[in-house]
């Protein structure tokens, strides 16, 4: 399985990059993202949400571990930081096998709970403004998601 790399140089291009994606993700599609503080996962998913079809604005959901937008399809949201250490299973399933689309930060936190096939994301700072979203698509599906948008 191939790993992409899209090299932004503004947080408006990592969204309209996110909003491609967007646009074109389908019911269950399961998105991990991680990356330092500051590096713009709450900016991707924003984009994110804006090719979904979400209005309501979307932000970090530090202190709630899912959030739900409606928009084409569902997005939810969720951080799991907060499961650190716990194995608490909050219907994870449900979601990830649900009428929309999962972006989870914090994932390797429930990792026995993730589907085997998904699209893990990662983004790294590589200067002020810079940024490099690596895609690492596990599962035909979300290749074929990658390569649409690349
Ligand atoms: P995280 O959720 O990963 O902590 P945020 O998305 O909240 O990160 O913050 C990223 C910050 O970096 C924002 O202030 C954003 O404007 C800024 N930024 C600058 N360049 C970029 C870029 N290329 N992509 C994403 N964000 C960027
Ligand atoms: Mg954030």
């Amino acid at each position: 399985m191939s790993t992409y790399q899209y090299e932004t140089k503004s947080a408006e291009e990592t969204m309209s990059f996110a909003e491609k994606l967007g646009s074109i993700l389908q019911k269950g599609d399961v998105l991990t993202l991680a990356g330092d503080l500051g590096a713009g996962k709450t900016t991707f998913t924003k984009g994110l949400a804006k090719g979904l079809g979400v209005t309501r604005t979307v932000n970090s959901p530090t202190f709630t571990i899912i959030k739900e937008y409606s928009g084409r399809l569902p997005l939810y949201h969720m951080d799991v930081y907060r499961l650190e250490n716990s194995d608490e299973d909050l219907g994870f399933e449900e979601y990830f096998s649900g009428d929309g689309v999962c972006v989870v930060e914090w994932a390797v936190f429930i990792e026995d709970y993730l589907p085997e096939e998904r699209l893990e994301l990662v983004i790294s700072h590589k200067g002020d403004d810079e940024r490099e979203i690596q895609l690492k698509p596990i599962g035909s599906r979300y290749e074929e998601r990658v390569k649409e948008i690349m």
